[in-house]
């Protein structure tokens, strides 16, 4: 045990690592078949990625009209304890049916149930740093609400940027706010764990030839979603460096996916579609835009997905099937594109506005290192090895263990929300053999 006392012991049937939407799926169902769940989520809100999308591919459903009212149902289920700001250091299998794991809940510094969610902190506090739910597009304050439809939808002081003014203290008016607030540890007695930890986005610092970091007009999907999204940080899409409307946006798939020279072979299988989506909803948002994706392969697997692909070849979008090498700026912050045209066989250049990298799916490392007696196999791309993939996709290598999304590789929602299904119904036959 660390130095901070586990002051606390709870019981819970089930853990699950991660509020996205496949762990929050794999609760929920839980939940509703009698089980006590605990959810233990790292960030501020439940609702992972998705809740931050804009609308979602192959029928342009809004992101957020689906994932709410699943969200606010899983915050109110009797059966669902969720921990947000929450991070899981230990888990030790003690036996059969019974698991250990330590959970270190962090202060918010605010007295969540109290809190009305009325921004007059936010408005008080003179500090303002990069939003991270807004992938940096803008900033937010020290004292902040993570992001309009967030759950639990109340504020948090960000400690590490706060100068310990007071004014957010003086401005609330339901004295919520409490800087008295210290880590607490809890141990939590489960009957089986659901790892549900999502994935990460590939960081294109990693590939400096294409400008990220460095050309304001370079942004990544993720920052394109959020400006598409209807929580979005502007009231139109501007390019970042000099907030004009871009009317000539080019995206460039496979941004770190199937690329060994950044260390990741794998598709990201979501990444052409996601991009396909986005430029048919910028064709609405600014209609005399040119858009261009360029392209390895198009992988339009799944239902709906080809015709989707055709939809927006028919709205105009320019596929280019090119390799590009390289991206340089112009004095007017527009973009030049040094691309290899795969079917002429020609290397070209191409001047844009504005380009969308469209960045792959990484695993999200450190779940093993948390497993403390038993081992928690990683698959050769460091995923959540699925023990028995074809026949029991979401058994682990430690029995009782089970893994629900993106946490076992790349995929889509539909995809997530079946994983996160079957993990729960392979969970429920776990636990129906210890009631036997
Ligand atoms: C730009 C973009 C656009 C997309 N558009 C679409 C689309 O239109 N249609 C579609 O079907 N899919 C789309 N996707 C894919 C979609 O986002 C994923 O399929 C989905 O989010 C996967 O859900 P998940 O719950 O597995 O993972 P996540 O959304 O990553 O959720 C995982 C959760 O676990 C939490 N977590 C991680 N580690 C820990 C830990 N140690 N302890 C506690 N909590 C932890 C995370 O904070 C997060 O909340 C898009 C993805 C991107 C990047
Ligand atoms: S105390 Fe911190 S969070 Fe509150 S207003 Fe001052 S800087 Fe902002
Ligand atoms: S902490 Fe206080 S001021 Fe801030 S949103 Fe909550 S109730 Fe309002």
């Amino acid at each position: 045990m660390s130095a901070v006392e586990t002051n606390k012991v709870l019981k819970f049937d089930v853990l699950v690592i991660g509020g996205g939407i496949a762990g929050g799926e794999s609760a929920l169902n839980l939940a509703d078949v009698g089980y006590k769940v605990l959810l233990v989520e790292k960030e501020l809100s439940i609702g992972g990625k998705m809740i931050l999308l804009s609308k979602v591919f192959p029928t342009l459903d809004c992101a957020a009209c689906i994932t709410t009212p699943k969200v606010s149902e899983i915050a109110r289920h009797p059966n669902i304890t969720i921990f947000t700001g929450a991070e899981t250091k230990k888990i030790t299998k003690k036996g059969e049916h019974h698991f250990e794991a330590v959970v270190l809940q962090k202060p918010r510094y605010v007295h969540v149930d109290d809190c009305t969610g009325c921004q007059l902190c936010e408005e008080a506090c003179p500090v303002s740093v990069p939003d991270q739910y807004q992938y940096d597009l803008v900033g937010r304050k020290a004292a902040y609400i993570p992001f309009s439809i967030a759950s639990p939808r109340a504020a948090a002081i960000d400690i590490e940027n706060c100068t310990l003014c007071g004014a957010c203290e003086r401005a609330c008016p339901t004295q919520c706010i409490d800087f008295t607030q210290t880590e607490e540890e809890l141990l939590i007695k489960v009957k089986s764990v659901i790892v549900a930890t999502g994935f990460n986005l590939f960081d294109p610092l990693k590939i400096p030839r294409y400008g990220f970091g460095e050309y304001r007009n370079v942004i990544t999907s993720m920052q394109m979603e959020r400006q598409l999204a209807p929580t979005r940080p502007f009231n139109t899409i501007l390019r970042p460096g000099d907030g004009k409307m871009p009317d000539n946006i080019a995206y460039v798939l496979c941004t770190g996916s199937r690329d060994k020279s950044v260390g990741n072979p794998i598709c990201s299988q979501i990444c052409c579609m996601y991009s396909i989506k986005q430029a048919q909803l910028l064709m609405g948002a600014l209609p005399m835009a040119d858009i261009t994706i360029y392209y390895l392969h198009i992988r339009a697997f799944g239902k709906g997905f080809n015709e989707f692909y055709a939809q927006a070849q028919d709205m105009g979008v320019e596929f280019m099937k090119g390799k590009v090498g390289k991206i340089t700026e112009k004095e007017n912050g527009n973009l030049l594109l040094r691309y290899e045209d795969i079917e002429a066989g020609v290397v070209k250049e191409a001047e844009h506005d504005m380009v969308v990298l469209s960045v792959g799916v990484l695993p999200n490392l450190g779940i093993s290192d948390v497993f403390d007696n038993e081992r928690l196999e990683m698959d050769p791309f460091r995923f959540v090895a699925q023990s028995d993939m074809l026949a029991s996709p979401a058994k682990t290598s430690i029995e009782g263990v089970f893994v629900s999304g993106t946490a076992s590789g790349p995929m889509d929602i539909p995809d997530s929300i079946l994983s996160g299904g079957a993990a729960s119904v392979e969970t429920t036959s776990y636990l129906r053999r210890a009631r036997v």
